[in-house]
Parts: C-alpha cells; sequence; structure tokens
C-alpha cells in the first residue's frame, strides 16, 4: 500500500511521500507560534490596517503589464505583502520593487514573482481543480512568494539555507493560516528529495548551471522556472519542462536574482 502523502491535499499522478523528519526536529513549522501576522498589521506604519487599496493598484498593475491568470491576481489581492517585510519599508511594500529581507537577501518584486508563477502554471497540467499540484521553491526568504504559491497550488515545499531568514519565514507564514505550506532547512541545490516528484519546481536564486537533483525531482510533465547563467554571463530565466523523453528548455528575459548557494548558513 502507498504511504499517505503528509498534506490534506491528495496529489493524483504523483507519487506523494511522507518527507522523512528525524524525531525532535525543529526544521518544521510545528508548535503554536504566535501568530506573527497580527504583530505586523499594527506596526506596518504608511500602510496600517487599510491596505487593501494599495495592494488592489499593484494587482492591476501587474494585469496591465500582462498578467492573466485569474488565480494568481487573486492571490496577489488576498496576500498582505507588507507583513512579510520590516515594518519600516512597509510603505513601499506594494511598489513594484525588491526590498531588503536582511541576511543580504531581497524579497523579489511583485511582477518577477507573477511572471515565474505564470510560467509554471502554463506548463504541461500537471493541475488539480486548476492548481498545481506540487510545488518546491528554492530560497523561501522571507515566505512571501510562497504564499502566493500556496494561493495557487495544492503543496508547496519551501527551502531557505539561512536559518535566519527559516524562522523568518516559519513566524510569516503560521501554519494555521498556510497548511499547504512545508518550511525545509537545508540546501535547495541538493532539491528535497523526500517531497518529490514534484509538478513545478521554482527558485528565487541563480547559479550557473541549473542542479541536477532538480532536474531528477522533476515529475514527467512537470516545469521548473528558474533564474541561470546564459552563455554569455548573463542571468536569465530559464523554463524547463521534463517529458517522456528528455527536457525541453527554453532561455527567456534577462532578469537579477541573488546568487544560489550552497550549504546551510
Ligand atoms: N522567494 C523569496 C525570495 C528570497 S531571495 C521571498 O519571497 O522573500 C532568494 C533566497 O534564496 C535567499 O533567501 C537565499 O538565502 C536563498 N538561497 C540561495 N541559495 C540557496 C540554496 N542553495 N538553498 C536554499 N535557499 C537558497
Amino acid at each position: 500500500m502507498k504511504q499517505k502523502p503528509s498534506f490534506p491535499a491528495k496529489v493524483e499522478g504523483l507519487a506523494p511521500q511522507r518527507p522523512q523528519l528525524a524525531s525532535g526536529s525543529s526544521q518544521f513549522p510545528i508548535g503554536n507560534k504566535k501568530n506573527s501576522l497580527d504583530i505586523f498589521a499594527t506596526q506596518a506604519s504608511g500602510v496600517g490596517l487599510d491596505s487593501t487599496k494599495v495592494r488592489e493598484s499593484m494587482v492591476q498593475k501587474l494585469a496591465e503589464q500582462g498578467v492573466q491568470d485569474e488565480m494568481l491576481l487573486r492571490a496577489f489581492s488576498s496576500i498582505d505583502r507588507h507583513r512579510f517585510i520590516d515594518s519600516a519599508l512597509a510603505n513601499q511594500a506594494y511598489e513594484d520593487t525588491s526590498l531588503p529581507i536582511g541576511f543580504g537577501q531581497t524579497i523579489s518584486k511583485p511582477n518577477v514573482i507573477a511572471r515565474m508563477i505564470e510560467l509554471l502554471r502554463q506548463g504541461k497540467n500537471l493541475m488539480i481543480t486548476g492548481k498545481l499540484a506540487r510545488v518546491l521553491e528554492i530560497g523561501t526568504g522571507c515566505g512571501y512568494q510562497a504564499a502566493i504559491l500556496s494561493q495557487v497550488s495544492k503543496e508547496v515545499y519551501s527551502i531557505e539555507r539561512i536559518h535566519g531568514l527559516f524562522e523568518k519565514a516559519k513566524e510569516n507564514l503560521p501554519p494555521i493560516r498556510f497548511p499547504n505550506i512545508q518550511l525545509i532547512l537545508g540546501d535547495g541545490m541538493l532539491g528535497f528529495a523526500q517531497g518529490a516528484p514534484y509538478s513545478a519546481i521554482i527558485s528565487a536564486a541563480g547559479g550557473e548551471k541549473i542542479p541536477k537533483p532538480w532536474l531528477d525531482q522533476l515529475a514527467v510533465g512537470g516545469r521548473l522556472v528558474a533564474p541561470v547563467m546564459n552563455e554569455n554571463g548573463s542571468q536569465v530565466l530559464v523554463v524547463i519542462d521534463k517529458l517522456e523523453n528528455g527536457y525541453k528548455e527554453s532561455f527567456l528575459e534577462p532578469v537579477h536574482f541573488v546568487p544560489l548557494r550552497s550549504g546551510v548558513a
């Protein structure tokens, strides 16, 4: 008999497995963490509790820039970006800009996140009721993109190598609000084999090559979207579809992502 997946959702067409957790492991967001979203809501000067208007204008801009996926646009409407960043930067939260999240890292621009997730969702249909089945995100950062992904996917596994950011994301993504996100502290260059195969893989950090474990852990019919170095040494987006008998690769526009680094810090 197959093992039950660790999520509420059943991933048809894939072979879900329960991630192997070390007993007593503190790597997963279990427990009664105080809901940090409430704290942010009251601290976020300049945006405050009523951020609906600025957020809607951000979503409208995304639509004007060509994002057509309605479920994705609804996700951007429903997630408060200001709650994922430092309260001193909250008044810039809905501008289309990347912002520092500490540890030398940045939260990606909304239109880049939208572009990448839209590309993922235009892949070859490993979807369940309009949602991506099982997604692996490399580079959780503050957790904003994971939150967006959680609205358009059945299950999200997100891996971060920097301990401080992993902790921040755990606070920003309380399991009670985001039950379909699994946070992992680890080296995303190795992927996360325990959750494989994935119908979609997305990276928020760019290396010279696409690590082999990502390709191995992608399901047949699945799609990967990531920044990578092209032959001229510039960073561009790459889309890779895993087919029955190989891979189809397309290199797209230039992008600027933080470097993909190995090991845990
Ligand atoms: N999606 C994030 C963006 C964070 S920036 C957000 O919404 O905030 C990219 C992140 O990738 C950084 O936090 C960086 O630490 C992380 N990263 C880089 N190399 C990594 C690796 N090998 N494994 C896991 N995370 C990595």
